[in-house]
């Protein structure tokens, strides 16, 4: 009997996953390539972990994460008048993200989305039956807004990955007024290393407007799984449709007390943000010093073009340091790398000088 063919369903005969960065489990490891924080979450977090009462750990979680949704509703302008009812919780946003992908684009055309981009976005196009149609970034990777018009969706991460790149807010609202048939997500993982405003704004104007932002990376805590999306209250009542079809406890208690923690300390927040984006533009400067051509990132992480990418890729891996390689159109000569420590990226530094040294010998 055909193991693949009788038992599977056709979904997942053909499925194709998206690929996580490696995790290794062995010390030793300068893991640059998967935009992790180099930086421990703030104090507050591990006190309220430690804190946390176990005996509750018997008890499920609030399957709505209240408290959390109103501390997240606290920490946003509070001119916009938003409130819990605008704000969704999952279990990282991969899950906001996949079950917005259900909820509002499942069974649909036209959904635009980058070419390059989040590769998590074409899976669930697969997944749940998305028609996606892939705009081409430009040459130089920006997105023009002028190719996102009247859609049944638009997905576009700002600043996008993995170019590292972000469109300007006004940008975002051209985006949103050529495109009022559908929901316009916009995927804010990187927003707090960027220098360009929030798409949270214009959330009073557009009721079709959903920002999906994270935990991950500006708060540390991707080992948590928290994300979230701000919107209006209707679309998130359809999240909540969507997630009380699948899990009904999405989020575990100690992920949500932690992240009220978290989100509650912007000092530690700025303070952090401001060292990645310190050390980013250090980096930045150091590889071009050697040579190397490196987009200009408003994220946690450095797009790095050289013909030779997967050379350095394996070279660096060879040296215990992780970086990011796909050997997919146009980004086969690019090498993404996430901003680490000074002394991580010290020792980055390092061996990449050494790889164009060598290389240099050689053409010699
Ligand atoms: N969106 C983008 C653009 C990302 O790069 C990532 C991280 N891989 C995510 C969403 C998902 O982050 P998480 O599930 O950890 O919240």
């Amino acid at each position: 009997m055909d193991f693949m063919n009788s038992y599977l369903s056709e979904n997942v005969k053909n499925l194709i996953p998206y690929v996580a960065g490696l995790q290794p489990q062995g010390p030793g490891w300068i893991k640059l390539n998967t935009n992790e924080n180099p930086y421990p979450p703030s104090v507050k977090v591990m006190r309220t972990i430690i804190a946390a009462d176990t005996e509750m750990l018997r008890l499920y979680p609030d399957g709505e994460s209240t408290a959390l949704k109103e501390a997240i509703a606290a920490n946003l302008d509070l001119d916009l008048g938003l409130c819990h009812k605008n704000i969704f919780c999952g279990n990282g946003s991969d899950e906001v993200l996949a079950l917005a992908f259900q909820a509002f684009y499942s069974g649909k055309v036209n959904v635009l989305t980058p070419d390059i981009s989040y590769g998590f976005y074409p899976v669930w196009g697969d997944m749940y039956n998305v028609k996606l149609e892939f705009r081409p970034l430009g040459e130089d990777f920006t997105i023009d807004p002028n190719d996102y018009k009247d859609a049944n969706g638009v997905v576009i991460a700002n600043p996008n990955a993995p170019t590292s790149l972000a469109l300007e807010l006004s940008q975002i609202e051209q985006i949103l007024h050529q495109n009022p048939k559908g929901v316009v997500l916009v995927d804010e993982a990187y927003i707090n290393f960027a220098n360009v405003d929030s798409a949270v704004s214009l959330l009073p104007k557009y009721e079709n407007l959903l920002v999906v932002r994270t935990f991950s990376k500006s708060h540390s805590l991707a080992g948590m799984r928290v994300g979230y999306a701000i919107g209006h209250p209707k679309l998130i009542k359809a999240l909540g449709l969507v997630r009380d079809a699948f899990n009904s406890y999405p989020l575990d208690m100690l992920a949500q007390t932690a992240a009220i923690a978290a989100i509650k300390d912007n000092i530690h927040l700025f303070k952090t943000c401001k060292q990645v984006i310190k050390t980013r533009e250090e980096t930045a400067k150091n590889l071009q010093k050697i040579g190397y051509q490196v987009l200009p990132s408003q994220t946690n992480f450095l797009l790095i073009k050289t013909p030779a990418a997967e050379e350095l890729y394996k070279h660096l891996l060879k040296n215990k340091i992780l970086a990011r390689y796909w050997l997919k159109p146009r980004l086969s000569h690019f090498l993404r790398v996430t901003i680490g420590t000074d002394k991580e990226m010290e020792a980055f530094i390092k061996c990449v000088q050494e790889f164009a040294n060598a290389k240099q010998t050689k053409q010699m």
